[in-house]
């Protein structure tokens, strides 16, 4: 089944739904990237939480967003916009902890105090950076401070990876829920009550739920769903776009690749490989000028 989501408003218009099935593009990263349980967790539940976030966007509008914490998985980077496109990179992609208190993957300890940057590219020239503290480095709470500091938005943010034991992805997904302003107190208290109920977003999934079911359910059945979203694991690198990277080179750079016969550039987000050979080069040299 492909991933995609699903974005309504509920309870006459005063909170607004996304939700979404992320298992393929999750699993993707995790082979592209070859995370390990934990950093496939915790890098699952970014790009889970970075897609929905795109779609509060237009389709040609970007978000890049960044975790930086201190934990051993380092720096996690995502790139999205609002036609449900998203792809990332991970700095140390095999980490593995589990918490035995918890029984689980600790994706808090695995990323660490720090910051999320959101940059946002609104095709107007310029780029505006928000950026909170994390909370406790598990994503969601710390997307859901990140749309109450930054965007004065009252937002609760679920998100789930499950991890098989041969290291595949067993189900991915999530939901960020938004109070409107003018939201009356009994809707936000009902609220309250339906996401608690609900628990952990992964045990929905892993219950073979639908979407369907769990944005009704968030609704208690209120829910106007205003439009389904294919989600994708993309990137859009091409030997066109490295060239032009490449033709940034200071002089002395570009004489010694040259003189090395060639250069191999790895994509960081698909690992796509390129290779620039000697005549390559001599082009983007002789454009330079
Ligand atoms: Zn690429």
């Amino acid at each position: 089944m492909k991933d995609y989501a699903i974005i309504a408003t509920a309870y006459n218009s005063e909170i607004r739904i996304y939700a979404s099935k992320t298992t393929n593009l999750v699993n993707e990263a995790r082979v592209i990237h070859d995370t390990w349980p934990t950093a496939t967790a915790a890098f699952g539940r970014f790009l889970t939480v970075s897609a929905m976030m795109g779609l509060m966007y237009k389709d040609e509008e970007k978000l890049t967003l960044q975790i930086k914490g201190n934990g051993p998985i380092g720096t996690m980077l995502v790139d999205t916009c609002g036609n449900g496109e998203v792809r990332g990179d991970i700095i140390n992609p095999h980490v593995y902890i589990r918490s035995e208190v918890k029984g689980k993957l600790d994706v808090g300890a695995a990323v660490g105090n720090g910051f999320l940057h959101v940059t946002k590219d609104l095709n107007m020239r310029s780029m505006f950076t928000s950026s909170s503290e994390l909370k406790t480095g598990e994503i969601a709470e710390d997307f859901a401070n990140y749309f109450v500091v930054s965007e004065q938005t009252p937002t609760a943010v679920s998100l789930g990876v499950l991890v098989e034991n041969d290291q595949t992805v067993r189900s991915a997904g999530g939901f960020i829920v938004q109070v409107m302003p003018g939201a009356s107190d009994e809707t936000i208290s009902q609220l309250e009550r339906t996401i608690y109920d609900i628990g952990p977003v992964s045990r929905w999934f892993d219950e073979q739920k639908s979407l369907e079911s769990l944005v009704s359910a968030i609704a208690n059945k209120t829910e106007k769903v205003l439009d389904i979203k294919d989600l994708h694991y993309k990137c859009h690198c091409s030997k066109d776009g490295f060239a032009r990277s490449l033709s940034a080179l200071d002089n002395a750079t570009m004489n010694e690749l040259i003189e090395d016969n060639g250069i191999e550039v790895v994509c960081h987000f698909c690992k796509k490989k390129y290779h620039f050979d000697k005549n390559d080069l001599l082009k983007i040299r002789e454009n330079q000028k």
